[in-house]
């Protein structure tokens, strides 16, 4: 991406001649196109240009550096290995790291596809690329039984989803509702679902989202196109919830409007997740007064922490078949039409869009 708003172009740079110890050379399998790709592009995140954008990938290792050659579990690495990693790398010893331990706020976290400026070496950072650069410090995990689109299906959004729930917690038999049906709701469910939620309602569009919603265990769902009142929205949720609204509520639209629609399908004394704004979409106008009324308490969550991506392999390895997360990538592009890939999902148009070089 050469800077906002500007197509993304095809740039050629040198590849590193050395391998430093604990770096890898990945040659890129797949890349997934994140829904924060596009916020990046729109210029909602302050991130450096140009950039190689692509922070949910999978490769295969062609080259290694010396030292201690093990995967963040301890598994021996070899070149030859499948392998994805963990987008963002923290520091451990800062304030965030180590005295209040909020990890995902590191205040040194770099992150690819985010962080790294691609004229500055060694210029592979980011996943939309024929290769990357893994640096000292990234948490590598080797892959044997999950296929790349199973990978890159579930994405940051599996994680993202991981962090969240653990952060507001789902009781045993709770009432769920989760805004969007997108790849960030789709894994909140399957989380959601998996945690023991007794019934969950997803509210989103297009219906074949919904659908697949439904494949994931969604025991009811509202489509946004033909039910477009909010107010309808919310009479025909707390008559399915029975009455009284949602225990929680998970945020993952990305857009501001729906927080405080999404407040009012909280029951009283509910919790309400905020996850799907990772860029900064803009604000919304809130009535503070329904979180008192209602007792409400509201969360966040920042990315995630490598823990997060080994707990999200382990899912996807023992509950693939339960949550078909290879089944939301429905289109495939070649490295130089990564912008049309970027395009279709700005538009909604794809499931999931990635790019096989
Ligand atoms: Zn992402
Ligand atoms: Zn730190």
């Amino acid at each position: 991406m050469p800077d906002f708003h500007q197509p993304l172009e095809l740039r050629r740079y040198p590849l590193p001649v050395e391998i430093e110890p604990g770096a890898a050379l990945v040659k890129v399998e797949m890349a997934g196109i994140c829904g924060t790709d596009v916020h990046l592009w729109k210029g909602q995140l302050q991130i450096p240009r140009p950039i190689i954008l692509g922070h949910e990938t999978v490769g295969v290792i062609t080259r290694i550096g010396g030292g201690s050659k093990t995967d963040w579990t301890g598994a021996s690495l070899l070149e030859g290995d499948r392998v994805t990693w963990g987008a963002g790398m923290l520091c451990g010893h800062c304030y965030h790291c180590a005295v209040i331990r909020q990890p995902t706020r590191c205040l040194n976290r770099s992150a690819y596809g985010i962080s790294f400026n691609s004229d500055d070496p060694p210029h592979f950072s980011g996943g939309y690329a024929e290769y990357i650069y893994l640096r000292p410090g990234t948490a590598i995990f080797k892959l044997s039984d999950v296929s790349d689109e199973t990978v890159t299906g579930a994405g940051c959004a599996l994680v993202t989803a991981i962090h969240g729930l653990e952060r507001m917690g789902i009781s045993w038999g709770d009432k769920v509702v989760i805004q969007g049906s997108g790849p960030v709701g789709l894994a909140a469910l399957a989380v959601a679902k998996s945690s023991g939620a007794s019934m969950i309602i997803v509210i989103g569009g297009p219906a074949a989202r919904l659908e697949l919603a439904q494949t994931f265990g969604a025991d009811y769902t509202i489509n946004i196109d033909e039910i477009t009142d909010s107010a309808k929205r919310l009479s025909q949720l707390k008559e399915l919830a029975g009455g009284y609204g949602a225990d929680a509520v998970i945020e993952c639209v990305g857009a501001p409007s729906v927080v405080p629609e999404g407040f009012e399908m909280c029951r009283d004394g509910g919790k309400y997740l905020v996850l799907g704004h990772y860029g900064d979409a803009g604000v919304a106008p809130i009535n503070p007064h329904v979180i008192t009324r209602k007792q409400l308490t509201v969360y966040g969550s920042w990315a995630s922490e490598p823990r997060h991506m080994a707990a999200a392999l382990e899912f996807l390895r023992k509950q693939g078949e339960r949550f078909p997360f290879d089944r939301l990538v429905t289109h495939r592009f070649s490295l130089d039409r990564a912008n049309e890939a970027l395009q279709t999902t700005a538009q909604w148009v794809s499931g999931k869009s990635v790019i096989v070089p």
